[in-house]
Formats: C-alpha cells, sequence, structure tokens
C-alpha cells in the first residue's frame, strides 16, 4: 500500500505529496480469480442491519438523490442519500414513499446542523430512514460535534450516521469519536465544486483516503470517499486506497432517475447538475446566495441507474480480479499503488483519439 501523509498531528509538514486519481495505477498482480462473479463487494451498513451488495452511495444533491434515485439505487445494490434541500415535510414524504414501495429498503436522508436539524431527522427517521447523514461543507467543526451528540442521545445504536466532510485523518479521528458510523472524505474534488479556487482549502480525494485509513477508527467507522470519482477505474482506486464505500454524484446525475426535468438541446435530451452551494441551487433553495462554491451545468440522459451502476460494477468487479483480490478488504491489504508521470495520463487514455 502506497501511503504518505502530509501533515502530522502538530500540523508540520511530512511531505508536500499529495495523490489524485490520475496520479497513481494499481500495479497488477497474479489472480487466481476464475470467475469475477466469486468477487464480494458487499459493505455492511453498521446499526441497520443492512449490507450493501454494492459500494456505492448517490450524493444527497437535489440533482441527484430524491426518491426514485434512492429506489434505483437501493435495487442495483447501493444506498441513496435524499438531499435535505426542501422542507421537512417534502423530505419525509420522499423517505416514506421510498420505504413504501419496497418495503425494508435502506434509504438514507440528510441533514444540516442548524434550525430544527434534529426535529428534521425525527420525522426522518419516523418516515423510514434508516441512515442519517450529517451534511455540510466544512464537517470538522464544532456544530458537527455539537449535532453528532444529540443525535447519538436521542437516536442510540436504531439508526446508521454518516457525517462529513472531511479531508484529513484528524477530521475522520474526531467524527468518528464524536459518534460517527461513517465519515465522507473528501473536501474540494467534486466535479461541481469551486471550493479550492474560491477558499484555497481541500485536499486530493485520493490522498484524503489513503491518510484517513491510517486511522485507529478505520474499519469499524466507514470510510466514504466522496468527490471526484469519474470512472469505475477511480472508484477501484479509491476503495484500494482504503474506502469502504464511494459517494458519486455527477456519475449518476443525468440518469432516468435523477430529479429534474428533460432539458432538450440541440435535439438531445439532457438534465441538470449543480453544486449545492451553486447560485443556481441556493436560490432555489434560499432565495438568496451566500458563498458561492459550486457551479451548475446540463448532462446529457445517460438511461436508468441500474444500467449505469451495473457498467461500473463490471468494471470495479474487473478491478478486484486484476488484484487478485476477492473482497475490498482483500483488495486493501494487497494492492500496490505505482505512482505515474503525468505522461501516463495520455497513456491510459484511449488515446487513438487524440491524434
Ligand atoms: P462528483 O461525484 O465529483 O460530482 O462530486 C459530488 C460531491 O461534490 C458531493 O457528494 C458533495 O460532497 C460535493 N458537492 C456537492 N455540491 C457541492 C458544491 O456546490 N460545492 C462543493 N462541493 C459540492
Amino acid at each position: 500500500m502506497f501511503c504518505c501523509s502530509y501533515f502530522n498531528n502538530t500540523g508540520d509538514v511530512m511531505s508536500s505529496h499529495a495523490l489524485c486519481f490520475d496520479d497513481v495505477l494499481l500495479r497488477p498482480r497474479y489472480s487466481d480469480i476464475e470467475s469475477r462473479s466469486e468477487i464480494d463487494l458487499s459493505v455492511s451498513v453498521s446499526n441497520t442491519d443492512s449490507k450493501l451488495s454494492v459500494p456505492i452511495i448517490s450524493s444527497p444533491m437535489d440533482t441527484v438523490t430524491e426518491e426514485n434515485m434512492a429506489l434505483g439505487i437501493y435495487s442495483a445494490g447501493g444506498l441513496g442519500i435524499i438531499h435535505r434541500y426542501n422542507d421537512v415535510k417534502t423530505q419525509s414524504s420522499l423517505v416514506e414513499s421510498a420505504v413504501k414501495s419496497i418495503p425494508d429498503a435502506l434509504v438514507g436522508a440528510a441533514i444540516g446542523v442548524s434550525g430544527g436539524y434534529i426535529e428534521r431527522a425525527q420525522a426522518l427517521v419516523r418516515a423510514g430512514a434508516r441512515v442519517i447523514c450529517v451534511d455540510i461543507a466544512h464537517g470538522h467543526h464544532m456544530m458537527m460535534r455539537h449535532t453528532l451528540r444529540v443525535l447519538r442521545n436521542t437516536f442510540g445504536t436504531s439508526i446508521h450516521i454518516m457525517a462529513g466532510n472531511v479531508a484529513t485523518r484528524e477530521g475522520f479521528d474526531d467524527l468518528a469519536a464524536w459518534g460517527a458510523d461513517s465519515v465522507r472524505v473528501g473536501i474540494g474534488g467534486g466535479s461541481i465544486c469551486s471550493t479550492r479556487i474560491k477558499t484555497g482549502h481541500g485536499a486530493p480525494t485520493l490522498q484524503s483516503v489513503i491518510d484517513c485509513a491510517s486511522s485507529e477508527h478505520a474499519g469499524s467507522v466507514l470510510i466514504v470517499a466522496d468527490g471526484g470519482i469519474r470512472t469505475s477505474g477511480d472508484i477501484v482506486k479509491a476503495l484500494a486506497g482504503g474506502a469502504d464505500v464511494v459517494m458519486l454524484g455527477s456519475l449518476l446525475a443525468g440518469t432516468k432517475e435523477a430529479p429534474g426535468e428533460v432539458i432538450y438541446k440541440n435535439g438531445l435530451m439532457h438534465k441538470a447538475y449543480r453544486g449545492m452551494a451553486s447560485a443556481e441551487a441556493q436560490i432555489d433553495w434560499r432565495g438568496h446566495t451566500a458563498s458561492l462554491e459550486g457551479v451548475s451545468t446540463i448532462l446529457s440522459c445517460k438511461g436508468n441507474v441500474a444500467e449505469v451502476v451495473d457498467d461500473l460494477v463490471r468494471g470495479i468487479r474487473s478491478g478486484l480480479s486484476y488484484s487478485g483480490a476477492k473482497s475490498i478488504s482483500d483488495l486493501q491489504s494487497k494492492s500496490d499503488f505505482i505512482e505515474v508521470s503525468h505522461s501516463s495520463i495520455d497513456e491510459s487514455s484511449t488515446h487513438i483519439f487524440n491524434s
């Protein structure tokens, strides 16, 4: 395992290295896997008695996850987190109708850390949510600590609590100690994110995952790699680096189950995809803008979420087979990252199209 921490606990720079997905490849290894169906991609979701059969979670964004995505991704083996950019009644009814459509469906829902967040969480749990995601941009924050404490005191271990986002092992350790069952890891890497440009802060998502995986809480608290995942190859790298599961925005936006109307452009079908800190999302959500750290765009429509997930899962299984790994934990113990030069980006792409 390639592991390089770039800050120690006192903030001294240990190394200036921080790896992005494109900086590394996984070294192919001897494999005794005869069929890719031997590969187990399941992940247990603590405090829910449920398992995901594929390590994929859809982002709590208003162009990614509402009722239809929650159902579609659950049916495909993953988990959807219904976004919080609406009133409590609307969000709870989205959860309720998802849970009613498929009894026992595992559905997650997001909350914030201010306003009536506890009333929102209670309504969502009553509606059937079994995963509550405390969804804030800078999760390593005093208000996260308070919120996690209140949630744990209110719900005990009857729900799975996801929290984030963080970019460092210190952040991961604190959220784990404050009561999170899973932590979203990644700041500034999202495809629609302008946090790094606006604030100068962030860390490559892969490096953040690698750093968090060195925590003593890793293994008991799930690492959710979030932001900047563009391909099944990126997913395999995130899992190899220590993630238990990945969270996807752009890869699932534009599917039939993603919220939003179809937009025709040049006769082709598109759907909006936007950062929740974009001007467009903020105006729709709260009527005005504050700090702008996201952008809005449209993406070509891409069919059902089941087809998209199946395609990703085929790539992930193939990825594990190249490392000779039968499960995600097997991949993590066997995998070996090679740092590559910048020119490998060209060689690694289907470069016939470049000339
Ligand atoms: P993607 O999969 O690269 O498209 O990234 C999706 C992730 O970006 C989400 O799961 C969030 O963590 C993050 N995100 C969502 N909206 C914003 C925003 O407006 N600014 C910064 N990050 C965002």
